[in-house]
């Protein structure tokens, strides 16, 4: 059965927080090398970028696009939404990640919902209605669209994030949560701990990059295996019978920006042990700490990574008590080529040229992190990354875990190795 990979949330040039490379043309040369068979254009809605796709894309018949210019990349139609809404004292912010099969459908999708937000001025546009509504004037708009609840445990825009509050998908989109097939786990978290919430069980997770530049490209991805056509994509992502999702990518949860608690400003990161000891208050200036992904977990989800039974088989990580994909981790190559050398910036002209260099030999970023062999690896990107990618394949890393917007620090070598590597001045 035929496999693909995708990468279905990523925003383009027109994103405020976005690269200014992240053009098109860009894009569709990137994705191959990142081995992405299927893309999602982001921010769809868009009028600007939608021209930008208009001109380089065809539809493939199918719901997807294809280049003019040709090649196998296909690519679908996406765009992040955001419902704000008051919920008792406060205001809930959602995002939504949805999938529409053609422009068509983004046409009738800009006529119903552009009155309600300004879809020129930002990238995510932002709709003052409550999410359930949004998902129904999605659906109505565009009754094959696919909607999934975006980053599903980052603090301030999401369903069970902290800030927001809610404790299951029923509590912030009503009857419509059934409507939700599939939620994005988000950079933050992954299946391992999804699976231990009883309320995402029967949704598909999906793992995606969010990405705002190319280098960070399919960092997180979905494999799928089964037909790439809209159609194919559709049932994966509804559990229907025919393609499926076969498994996701996950970069290490603890590297994310939202993975502990903590404060920014103050640099202040806490376990939830150490918050349950000590409070959430930030020790140094007594705000109150943003609570993070893992947390927010341990708070609603009822299982215990005991009864998951969780076994590990040639690296994938799968529940013998759950029928449901397998998920596998990983770190980015710039992470670990920017660890190995010590240097915090991953745009650093020594990360930077080593990864360059290691793409420019055919392979993917994922066959290098998982499937090359030790003396391959070492031929294309020196004996010092090729021994970092083998610890990380291994496991044998550390990580500083991110809080409150700060990404995790990694480390793979012991200082010492560190200094010792700098003194042969081997980069
Ligand atoms: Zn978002
Ligand atoms: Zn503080």
């Amino acid at each position: 059965m035929p496999q693909f990979a995708a990468d279905l949330h990523i925003h383009s040039r027109f994103c405020g927080e976005s690269s200014l490379q992240m053009s098109l043309q860009n894009l569709l040369q990137w994705a191959p090398r990142k081995g992405i068979d299927l893309l999602g254009t982001g921010d769809c809605l868009h009028p600007g970028w939608c021209e930008e796709l208009s001109d380089l894309l065809v539809e493939d018949g199918s719901g997807l696009l294809r280049p003019k210019q040709g090649g196998a990349l296909r690519l679908v139609l996406t765009a992040e939404l955001e419902a704000i809404f008051p919920v008792e004292e406060r205001n809930a912010r959602i995002h939504l990640l949805m999938a529409v099969p053609g422009f068509g459908a983004v046409e009738r999708l800009r006529s119903d919902l552009g009155p309600a937000a300004d879809l020129g001025a930002e990238a995510i546009p932002s709709f003052r209605m409550p999410a359930a509504e949004l998902v129904e004037r999605i659906l109505n708009a565009s009754p094959q669209s696919l909607v999934a609840a975006a980053h599903v445990w980052s603090p301030c825009s999401s369903v069970y994030g902290s800030k927001n509050g809610f404790s299951s998908l029923a509590e912030c989109f009503g009857g419509l949560a059934q409507d939700i097939a599939f939620v994005e786990t988000g950079l933050s978290s992954d299946p391992g701990m999804c699976w231990r919430f009883a309320d995402l069980d029967g949704k598909r997770l999906l793992s995606a990059s969010a990405a705002n530049s190319l280098r960070n490209l399919g960092r997180e991805c979905t494999l799928f295996s089964g037909e790439l056509s809209y159609g194919g994509l559709t049932q994966a992502l509804k559990g229907l019978p025919g393609t499926f999702i076969q498994g996701t990518i996950e970069q290490v949860s603890e590297l994310g920006p939202y993975f502990f608690n903590g404060h920014r400003e103050c640099q202040i990161a806490k376990s939830p042990i150490e918050t349950h000891f000590e409070g959430r208050r930030c020790p140094a200036c007594r705000k109150q700490l943003t609570i993070g992904a893992f947390q927010r977990m341990l708070e609603v989800a009822g299982r215990t990574p005991e009864e998951l039974d969780i076994i590990v088989e040639y690296g994938w990580i799968r529940s013998r008590r759950l029928k449901v994909p397998p998920f596998r981790k990983a770190i980015p190559l710039q992470k670990i080529i920017a660890a190995t050398y010590g240097v915090k910036g991953r745009e650093s002209h020594t990360v930077q040229n080593l990864y360059e260099k290691a793409l420019s030999g055919g392979n993917t970023e994922r066959e290098i992190l998982f499937d090359l062999a030790e003396a391959d690896l070492a031929a294309l990107v020196g004996h010092q990354v090729a021994e970092a990618i083998l610890r990380v394949r291994e496991g044998y890393f550390r990580i500083t875990p991110g809080y409150d917007g700060v990404w995790g620090q990694l480390e793979i070598f012991e200082e010492r190795e560190t200094a010792e590597l700098l003194q042969l001045k081997l980069f």
